[in-house]
């Protein structure tokens, strides 16, 4: 309502509006809503009626947006429930509808805008300071190991290709520490290396693999004894979550709302949490879905691209050491362009069985 609205109904707004004193009411803003949309408010004593409408406050629109929500929702439920039977049995949509609920419709990061950019001496620094936690297990697990399984290589390779490694930093990046540990050069070149070429599209069936989703992530097999890929927050053992969080300096108050999240299955919630807690930031300010998303969104907040609450120098320090987890295997996923077929993925996956 406008000022002068407001203005005219003051008395009756602070009487009808518990809690809003005649202050709180010259700064808030008031909405005037049917009355029909204001049950609840109207139920409760919440709002000043007048003439078939409510006068809500704006700390209370939020019950209106909720309702409307969810009557929308309820009718678009039923419409559904009558129109499954006849969906369902049409073979050609039932594979979609299967699908839907794991589908991910963000940006593929199979467009290397900063190709080359990134040089090989920076990953440790950033596996600290801009990798989420399952590429930063990985990371570390492949230092440590000097190998990683099939399911690591699969989600940490792809995940680097997405941040920016050219195909001759990947090879380079993965023989150097592949030869630290059981594998020689010969061995590398004649298995390893056709596989990472393989992923960037230059052997095969010369697919261009796209790096993989959160939900593909938490959703794909879980990891094996031995596995370090997967999402820590959806497939760690919670204790051993904390221990982790606690080594990376995570408060222990930020630890308490992660477990809480990753209690109610809000894995991704949580790594926005991580987020946030790592970056010093109140909010993250973005929906995450997707582990180059989270890179990408920490470049720019640490490159000062968005406001930030402290000094990030800090956050450097409020992470740590990486500790390892499982995860597990799932196959790449082409980009858009590309068939998802089955078939389509066969290539890779033969070439990156080899533990
Ligand atoms: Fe990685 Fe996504 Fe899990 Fe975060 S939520 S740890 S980005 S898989």
């Amino acid at each position: 309502i406008s000022e002068d609205l407001k203005n005219e109904l003051a008395n009756e707004l602070c009487a009808s509006t518990p809690g809003l004193s005649m202050t709180k009411v010259k700064e808030q803003m008031f909405y005037k809503v049917g009355l029909a949309d204001a049950v609840d408010l109207f139920r409760a004593r919440r709002v000043f009626i007048k003439d078939g409408f409510a006068y809500v406050p704006l700390r209370d629109i939020d019950v209106i947006v909720l309702n409307n929500y969810r009557t929308k929702l309820s009718k678009a439920l039923a419409l559904t429930a009558r129109s499954l039977p006849s969906i369902q049995s049409d073979e050609r949509l039932q594979p979609l509808l299967n699908h839907l609920s794991h589908c991910y419709v963000g940006p593929d990061y199979s467009v290397q805008k900063n190709s080359g950019k990134i040089s090989l001496e920076q990953i440790d620094a950033l596996s600290v300071k801009s990798f989420p936690l399952c590429m930063r297990q990985l990371h570390k697990a492949l230092r440590e190991n000097h190998h990683l399984r099939h399911g690591g290589r699969m989600q940490y390779g792809l995940f680097l290709k997405g941040i920016g490694l050219t195909l001759e930093q990947a090879l380079e990046f993965w023989k150097k520490e592949f030869i630290r540990g059981k594998v020689d050069a010969d061995k590398f070149d004649k298995g390893y290396a056709y596989s990472i070429r393989h992923s960037y599209g230059k052997e095969g069936r010369r697919t261009d693999y796209t790096p993989y989703s959160c939900m593909k992530i938490i959703m794909s097999n879980p990891p094996s004894q031995g596995d370090y890929h997967g999402c820590p927050f959806r497939h760690s053992d919670p204790e051993l979550l904390k221990q982790k969080l606690q080594s990376y300096k995570i408060p222990p108050s930020g630890i308490t709302q992660i477990l809480e999240l990753v209690k109610g299955m809000h894995y991704q919630l949580a790594c926005q949490k991580y987020f946030e807690l790592t970056h010093d930031v109140d909010d993250i300010g973005f929906s995450l879905n997707h582990p180059n998303q989270y890179f990408t969104e920490s470049q720019r907040l640490l490159s000062g691209g968005r406001e930030l609450k402290k000094e990030l120098s800090n956050s450097g320090n409020s992470q740590q050491k990486s500790n390892s987890q499982e995860s597990m295997n799932s196959n790449p996923t082409p980009t858009s362009s590309n068939t998802t077929a089955g078939a389509e993925l066969e290539g890779l996956e033969a070439y990156f069985t080899e533990d």
